[in-house]
């Protein structure tokens, strides 16, 4: 029994400095009222959050962990990698947070003159008062054109005219791979950490970033991961472990966005994460 049995963790969820639906303040009182102990904020390819976070979550007597969630692609497949620990005002790390914002910006910018080649009245104004933090990103524009009446759903949006192939869709230039976020977390004193490896199907490729670059853990309890996956990622850490002779880190947490969003399980704090594990993320998070 482990004499943690009233402790919870949750160190994986969004807020609205990415695609979450609670400002970072809110979002911490609501972590305290989950009755976590542990929490981290995990935001897509953004620390704009975190100090704030910080700030309320120890108001609170939570221990906070920075995190960060970038966004990668691997032949074809849009891989998650997560970064916790990190010095959160290393310049690689944010000049590079940076370039891929604007990255986005142009994405933007593109795809909404391709949305008025095709008769969609719609203007950065209007996918700008879409955005809560600081990305834009497609769902952004999807929102616009349904406040503009030109679709019913966000769905219907990407199904028309967003999605992959469809006629205002614009090809991601210069994306991360998951090697070069290992190494970016790496460079900003951070542990590296694979999310949510049920999306992607990519096993023997995890096993060799364990090798090649030094990932430093797996996330294996997640909201998506029914326990015959918990089972299979934890024996993926286990092996990696024994083969390397290093500690693996198992990470978790529910991903929460928000509860409206329609995601089964998404609630702060029912995925559960072994509160051990929770406590190593900080120790290491504070002694960097
Ligand atoms: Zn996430």
């Amino acid at each position: 029994m482990s004499e943690y049995t009233n402790q919870k963790a949750d160190i994986h969820m969004h807020s609205t400095a990415s695609d979450g639906g609670y400002r970072p303040d809110v979002l911490m009182e609501l972590c305290a009222k989950a009755g976590l102990n542990i929490v981290s904020l995990t935001d897509h390819d953004t620390t704009a959050g975190l100090e704030t976070a910080r700030l309320v979550a120890e108001k609170h007597g939570l221990q906070f962990i920075d995190g960060i969630e970038l966004s990668t692609r691997t032949n074809g497949v849009s891989v998650d990698i997560l970064g916790y620990g990190f010095d959160i005002h290393n310049k690689v790390l944010q000049d590079n947070l940076a370039f891929h914002r604007n990255m986005r910006q142009e994405r933007m910018d593109r795809m909404i003159e391709k949305c008025q080649e095709n008769h969609l009245n719609i203007s950065i104004e209007q996918v700008k008062a879409e955005v809560t933090g600081e990305t834009y990103s497609r769902p952004h524009l999807a929102k616009a054109l349904i406040k503009q009446g030109y679709v019913e759903s966000v769905h219907e949006a990407f199904d028309k005219y967003l999605g992959y192939g469809k006629p205002c869709y614009v090809f991601k230039e210069n994306e991360m791979n998951p090697q070069e976020a290992i190494s970016l977390i790496h460079k900003a004193g951070g542990i590296a950490v694979v999310a949510h490896p049920i999306y992607y199907d990519l096993d023997d490729q995890i096993v060799q970033w364990f090798e090649e670059e030094d990932l430093d853990g797996i996330e294996v309890y997640h909201r998506d991961h029914q326990p015959e996956d918990v089972e299979r990622f934890l024996q993926l850490a286990y092996h990696a472990e024994k083969r390397l002779n290093r500690t693996v880190f198992k990470t978790g947490g529910s991903d929460f966005h928000h509860e409206s969003f329609g995601r089964a399980g998404e609630q702060l704090g029912l995925t559960k994460l072994p509160y051990e594990q929770g406590l190593r993320i900080l120790d290491f998070a504070q002694k960097a």
